[in-house]
């Protein structure tokens, strides 16, 4: 199929600051022709192409399972059918960077260049004994912007994060993405107002110019329960939330999917209120329901104008049979900020959070570390001047080669958990091995923490460790500007060769995004569409790198 011109209405609503909408579609599993799933898609799409409200349909990447209907495939039966360009999720689960590239090329030659660039969740049941791979969301965003420079490229961010680390990891990470060319960022799905209000003051607290979309879901009572018990990664549902659901369930199925559609459309309300550019509304897979809650959106915006009315609609909805106010998240959970707006601009780099610091042993073995690497691994070092010479000779051979890298392995695997990647970037996430991340991520953490704890459920996100030494030694800063290249064709032989013959890729320092004063901001996110344009180009255009060593 050739490339063809398909309007570009989620372009146009988020650069004229009109609050998005697009229709959700999680692809089937692939079954025969998958012919049911297409029917529908093919259905709705083109109801999406008739409703000047909806800018697209925006289409999951293999969710929760590994053999669905091809996002890609799907993306161009949307677009044909409705006439308007889909949001593409391309995620880098089971991918290798290789093939993730294979499939932006492959949109890209369809004329389909709206991508949600994600890590993805957890492989349930990998296809084969390999370890599964993961490719890294802001390479993607990289690798995208590579392919195509005009694509509107978007991000995740998730705020319902209630710990230090992790809140501050997903914050840390997001400006990375911004400054690796994310046009937009889309929410993880939460509950949690307070936090969609920390986010969007966070921005601007740090003058970023980005418009933000939240991903709202509403689940039936056996999603809710399931989500609630922590079977949704990095999703909080909180005990009351769910208390107020089941409370509903018991009105009968009218009355509960009524109440349903008014918390989201509440919701809506809200973050049009805050300053959110869009939603994603996961869950809600017709148009037939998407228009039913876009309408009683549209009526409880006339009716609740203000934050200060939406505020008392929001409480009032949510309060327990004891007539106590819900809690959307845990009861000591962290928030950046209290009831009041911060300063504009208030801080250029991510604030210091007075609270967890490194303790005197992952200092003192980062600090052991970097004398070796340091005096190793320096051009100017000695170490290099007797080894390089040693290693590069050996390597000619292939035993010296295989002696080389069990040695590497067996001096490397029992400190630091090395998986002879042939590209050793411990020096640039502060000596922790990204191979110790079960998705073997280097650039920060996917969202599926919970309380500290890794998606995996196994052990402590490895990116807690290198946020709080980053933190104690006072380079927070590196964690959103040091952009680590994937791991390609390096896999199974010796980082120190490969180190002494530059043959690893370059471990880049992106300069920051252009940044505005939060006024600018404001006013890009409400009204003015030439600010907003502005703002687009902007991010992504402004990337300049340094190699960093
Ligand atoms: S260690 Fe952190 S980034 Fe890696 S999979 Fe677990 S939660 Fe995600």
């Amino acid at each position: 199929m050739n490339a063809q011109p398909f309007r570009n209405a989620i372009r146009q609503s988020i650069e004229a600051g009109s609050f998005l909408y697009t229709l959700e579609y999680v692809p089937d599993v692939r079954d025969g022709t998958g012919r049911k799933g297409i029917d529908h898609l093919e259905r709705e799409a083109e109801l999406v192409g008739r409703d000047p409200r909806i800018g697209g349909v925006n289409i999951g990447d293999r969710v929760s399972r590994l053999d669905t209907l091809d996002t890609v495939e799907c993306g161009a039966i949307a677009a044909t059918a409705s006439g308007k360009m889909p949001l593409l999720h391309l995620a880098g689960k089971d991918r290798k960077p290789e093939e993730a590239i294979r499939v932006l090329q492959r949109a890209h030659s369809l004329g389909l260049t709206n991508y949600l660039l994600i890590t993805g969740d957890r492989v349930i049941k990998p296809p084969n004994q390999e370890r599964t791979r993961y490719h890294e969301s802001v390479i993607a965003i990289q690798d995208a912007k590579k392919i195509d420079p005009g694509c509107l490229a978007a991000a995740v961010v998730s705020p319902f994060k209630y710990r230090e680390e992790e809140l501050a990891n997903q914050y840390l990470k997001m400006v990375k993405k911004i400054n690796a060319g994310a046009n937009y960022l889309v929410t993880n799905c939460g509950w949690d107002m307070q936090k969609f209000q920390e986010l969007i003051w966070y921005r601007e607290a740090r003058a970023l110019r980005v418009p933000i979309l939240a991903n709202l879901l509403m689940p039936p009572l056996g999603w809710a329960k399931s989500i609630n018990a922590g079977r949704l990664p990095g999703v909080h549902l909180s005990d009351d939330l769910l208390e107020i659901i089941v409370g509903e369930s018991k009105l009968g199925k009218t009355e509960f999917e009524r109440l349903s559609v008014r918390r989201l459309a509440l919701q809506i309300v809200g973050l049009k209120l805050m300053g959110y550019a869009g939603v994603h509304l996961s869950g809600i897979e017709t148009h037939e329901l998407l228009r039913h809650t876009i309408e009683v959106a549209d009526e409880l915006e006339q009716k609740l104008p203000t934050s200060a009315d939406w505020k008392a609609a929001w409480a009032e909805a949510h309060l327990l049979p004891d007539r106590r106010p819900a809690m959307f998240g845990p009861r000591s959970g962290l928030y950046l900020f209290g009831d009041e707006q911060p300063l504009p601009a208030s801080f250029n780099e991510f604030p210091t959070i007075v609270g967890v610091t490194a303790s005197e042993q992952e200092l003192r073995k980062t600090r052991v570390l970097d004398t070796i690497d340091r005096a190793l691994f320096d051009d100017d070092s000695v170490g290099a001047a007797v080894l390089k010479p040693v290693f590069s000779a050996l390597n000619r051979i292939p035993l010296g080669e295989r002696a080389l890298l069990n040695l590497e392995k067996a001096i490397k695997q029992p400190i630091l958990g090395c998986e002879t990647c042939g590209f050793c970037r411990i020096p640039y996430v502060e000596y922790i091995c990204p191979e110790t991340c079960p998705k073997g991520l280097a650039n920060g953490p996917c969202s599926g923490t919970d309380d500290n704890v890794c998606e995996f459920k196994d052990r402590e996100c490895i990116h807690n460790r290198k946020y709080r030494i980053a933190k104690s030694t006072n380079r927070l800063s590196d964690l959103e500007t040091i952009v680590i290249p994937a791991v390609t064709g390096t896999r199974m032989t010796s980082s120190w060769v490969n180190k002494y013959q530059h043959l690893t890729p370059a471990v880049l320092r992106i300069s920051k995004a252009k940044q505005a004063d939060s006024k600018s901001l404001t006013k890009a996110n409400t009204t003015d569409g030439a600010t907003v344009s502005t703002a687009v180009a902007a991010v992504g255009a402004h990337v300049s790198s340094d190699e960093v060593d």
